[in-house]
Parts: C-alpha cells; structure tokens; sequence
C-alpha cells in the first residue's frame, strides 16, 4: 500500500501553523515511500464500449461483479458504472420494508449517505432508479468502491510503519469531526468499518447503526451498539444515555491495536471486556461511574481494587513514542465527558505528520500548481448545519414511508446523470439477489445485561 511522500514540509507547516516556524523546524526529515500494500480486490479492466450508449437509453443497466463485502445491514458488490467506465461499489440495502423500524433505519442511513460530502466519509455517488412502487422492495446505493479495509489491513503480514498509523489515525479523526460537528454518533466504530484504498485514503463507512445524538439526558438510548471490542466503558456499564465520546473511545482502541498488531481489549465476554479495561485503566472512581447502572458499579466494587497500568501501552510496539501513548491516553478515558474530542485529538502533535502527508498528496482539498502546493484554508472542516433527522417524527406507517423513500429517490436523481438502474437478466444478478444480511454472527452483540 503506497504512500506518498513529502514535498515542501516547511512551506506547508508555515501554512498550517499561521507561518510558525517553530514546528516547521520541528519535522525537518524526510518521509519515506512506504511498502506497497497489495490491495486483495484490485481491477484494472473498464469497459469503455458502454460509455457511448449514453444518449440511446433513458437508463442505463449496471451488471454485479462480485461480493466485496459484509455490513451490519446490507451487501455490498463490486460493479461497473456504464456511464464512465469506472467500478464502484453497489450496496443492496434488503428487506427495507419488513417493517416500520427497518424502513426507518434504512431511510435514516439513506438520508445520511446522501448528506455526507467529506473525504473521509463513505457517500452515495448514486442511488439506482426504483421500479414503480408496487415493485419497490429493495434499495440499491452507489458509492465509492474502496479497495480494502483496515482490519484486512491489521491482521494481513503486510509491513505498517509509524506513518502508515498517522495519516490512518489522521484521517479517521478528520471523518470523525465531520460526523460529530453534524451531529451524529457512528456507534460502531471498528477497522472493518474504516475502508481504505491502495493509497491510504481512508473512509469511515457502514452507518446502519448510526444516529442523532440524544441532548436530552432523560431519554434512553439503546444499547445495541458497538462491536464488543471496541465498546466503551460507559456502554458496558449500562448507562441509558451516552455521547459522540463513545467513538472516541473505538478509535482508541484502533489506534492501539494499529500499533500492537492486535486487538487490544479482545474479551470472550462484556463482564471480562470490562475487567480487561480495568485491568489497564485501573478502578475507577465513582464519580467516573456516575452514569452507570447499580449492577455494574457493584460489580466494579465488588472486585479487587486494581491500579493503572498505562506505561504497558509502551510496550505494544516501537512505535509506541511518547507523544503517541501521550495522546492515546486521552482517547482511552474511563470517564466520557473527560475523553478527548475529535477536534482537540487532531490539535495533538502526533498528528502533525498525518496532516502533513495527507494535504500533500492525498486530499482533495488542496492541489498543486506550478509554483507549489495550494493548501485549504480549513485542514478539518464541519459541516453546518447539522444533519437533520426531524423527518422521522411523522413516519408511522410502512407504506408511507415506502412512498416517502421512493419519492426521495427519484429526488437525488433530477436533472443529474442518466439514472442507473439493475439488470435482472443478468446472470450475476441472481444470485446477488439471493444475497442477504449478515450472519448473525457478524452482528454487534447483544447488550449484558446487568442484575
Ligand atoms: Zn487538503
């Protein structure tokens, strides 16, 4: 997996840092070309024959290819656009209308595909044309086609340097400030669901778990949240009522295990993922556990009284500096209002490196003319307004908000491309058809429940 290297470090640190040249001093080595990752679903060939065909059809068919992958909630096939010639991936969102709380969440991952405009986000570049209604059973999107993933990434034999952990980490943070400035937890935050292509651009995907952050204290969340690995402490413990810290704390956990090789609370159980974070943290005081339930502090005092053992986070790889541990120790707070925010972690030093590599030759926010590199003004941008999900007070019924989806659709398509839509006679069709939701297996876990 190819990076690039690094071009003008003063000049875009000068840009960076308001023209400090404090910290343009401060990273004068060089960055080296790192190994080439070879990413498992990599395609070359196009079919440029259908890129003529146009102006004949009003709609045009896309054949599936092949799976590429398992969300929570849907399959995602590799495919071919006929309009240019460029593969992208197709994810079939099934059985939306079962019921008015799948209609619901698949409309709410829908609207959200398609607010998103961040690099590192996953957004829908397209959503295929629905048959009439009373046909209307599925719904297919479009997006970027990534060619790997970072879990592939961790566990395959591949070599990751200490740049290669930045400019993931960098750019994890940037996406997750984006979707926390609209408002919105991911909640399953894990490398599986952090897609990245052979030039480590890395996209934070699968929002079928995502949601509006709850402001009023009083109400209840689910539970339903968060690959147990990676599941905040606050989660574990019960609390009705959590914030955006919660993927802080998933992106910790990646972090380390981007150092480590390995997973890095990797429990058989939510009792035992919760003594593992206690084993590292120590026990925590009960202010910290304020928002637990009675249960789950028994628990916690019940046992033994553990002390921190942070300074084994040095101990995960060489790569485990200072200034790295120094700033996973802010991710890896027991206390979530104590947990470091997205937009304070990219203020971290670690990071300088990761944006540096990143805006000099990976972004599209910057670009490059004949007397240099031309930087952004706005390095990690928000968004205003916040994504809005007021339109899910007024769905009640399933054949209104089937009616409600299909009229979206056609909404996303006017006055744009020539609407895609599936070929049903093709033979790859059938059985992507036939293709469903994820084996149980795959799914988050179930919540403990406390006594
Ligand atoms: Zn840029």
């Amino acid at each position: 997996m190819a990076l690039c290297g690094t071009t003008n470090v003063t000049k875009m640190m000068a840009a960076y840092n308001g023209g400090s040249s404090a910290v343009a001093a401060h990273h004068p080595h060089h960055h080296h070309q790192l190994q080439h990752l070879p990413p498992p679903h990599m395609h070359h060939h196009h079919h440029h024959h259908q890129q003529h065909q146009h102006h004949l059809q009003p709609q045009l068919d896309i054949e599936p290819d092949r799976p590429i992958g398992y969300g929570a909630f849907g399959v995602v096939w590799s495919v071919t656009d006929p309009r240019d010639g460029k593969r992208v991936a197709l994810k079939k969102m099934p059985n939306v209308f079962q019921n008015l709380v799948s209609c619901k969440r698949v409309f709410r991952e829908l609207k959200m595909l398609c607010f998103f405009k961040h690099e590192n986000v996953l957004s829908a570049l397209d959503i295929l044309q629905p048959p009439h209604i009373d046909y209307f059973e599925e719904i297919y999107v479009v997006t970027e086609l990534m060619q790997s993933d970072l879990h592939k990434i961790i566990v395959s034999p591949q070599a990751l340097s200490s740049d290669h952990a930045k400019v993931f980490l960098y750019q994890i943070l940037r996406g997750l400030k984006y979707l926390h400035s609209a408002g919105i937890l991911h909640r399953d935050i894990k490398p599986g669901n952090l897609l990245v292509n052979s030039n480590c651009v890395l996209k934070i995907c699968d929002f079928g778990l995502a949601r509006v952050e709850e402001t009023d204290e009083a109400r209840h969340m689910t539970q339903e949240v968060v690959t147990q690995y990676y599941r905040a402490p606050e989660i574990l413990m019960g609390s009705r009522h959590y914030s955006n810290s919660i993927d802080i704390w998933s992106v910790g956990c990646i972090f380390a295990e981007l150092l480590g090789r390995r997973i890095l609370f990797q429990a058989q159980s939510p009792i035992q993922q919760l003594d593992l974070i206690t084993d590292l943290l120590g026990t925590p005081s009960m202010e910290a556990m304020r928002t637990a339930c009675e249960g789950a502090r028994a628990h916690i005092v019940r046992g033994p009284h553990k002390q921190a053992s942070l300074p084994v986070l040095y101990t995960l790889s060489s790569q485990a500096t200072h200034e790295a541990v120094h700033l996973l120790c802010r991710m890896l707070v027991f206390d979530p209002s104590k947990r470091i925010s997205a937009k304070d972690a990219l203020a971290h030093p670690y990071l300088d490196e990761g944006r540096l590599r990143y805006h000099t030759c990976m972004c599209k926010c910057c670009y490059t003319t004949s007397s240099g590199r031309v930087y952004t003004s706005d390095f990690e941008p928000v968004t205003t307004p916040k994504f809005d999900d007021g339109f899910e007070k007024n769905l009640s019924a399933v054949r209104q908000v089937k009616e409600i989806i299909h009229q979206f659709i056609l909404e996303q398509q006017k006055g744009s491309r020539v609407p895609l839509c599936i070929n049903p006679q093709s033979a790859a069709f059938k059985s992507f058809i036939s293709s469903t939701v994820a084996q149980p297996s795959e799914m988050p876990p179930s919540p403990l429940v406390w006594e």
